[in-house]
């Protein structure tokens, strides 16, 4: 797992040490003689549903899961809202542009390069534009809801699960 050796601020390898105050090993420099706080890095997962009841999905081509499907989205720039963040990379990966209208819930998963990341699941809404995949993808398209290949990430899995359990209740509430 790639996570800090150094010190931010120093350079110095860091140790790990037992901090008393908060009965918790953490990693430490021991020239700042500070403790090192890390935490989960915010990315984004975009469930993304045309007019013909179709989910967008991309086709991953770079480690984790490589060679699999899942939602589009990406980890935030700095200084950007998880809603431009989430807009950002499904115009990068997709080619196409939308409006965020819901909210699908902030999973915790594991990663293999940052040990821990909060993805963040949006509805986006008013597709439009041509689909087009990028560079950093082998392929984008739609898929039937009924039709979806495996997904490769729970926290992608959640996300899209929440989603649909909210369109269904959006729809029932519009025939009561
Ligand atoms: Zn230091």
């Amino acid at each position: 797992m790639n996570t800090k050796i150094y010190c931010y601020t120093c350079g110095t390898r860091l140790i790990q040490q037992y901090i008393e105050e908060e009965n918790k090993t953490r990693k430490y420099c021991p020239s700042c003689r500070k403790p090192i706080y890390e935490n989960p890095i915010p990315s984004t997962a975009v469930v993304a549903i045309n007019d013909k009841n179709e989910l967008l999905l991309v086709l991953r081509k770079v480690e984790p899961k490589a060679g699999q499907w899942c939602l589009p989205g990406g980890y935030l720039e700095m200084e950007e809202t998880p809603e431009n963040g989430s807009l950002r990379e499904l115009k990068e990966e997709t080619g196409l542009e939308g409006e965020v209208t819901g909210w699908a819930g902030n999973i915790l998963a594991e990663n293999i390069f940052y040990k821990s990341v909060i993805v963040m699941g949006y509805i986006v809404s008013n597709i439009r534009g041509k689909l087009t995949p990028s560079d950093d993808c082998i392929d984008a398209k739609f898929f039937p809801i009924d039709q979806i290949p495996p997904i490769a990430f729970r926290s992608h899995r959640e996300i899209l699960s929440n989603a649909l359990k909210l369109r269904n209740s959006m729809d029932s509430n519009i025939y009561n």
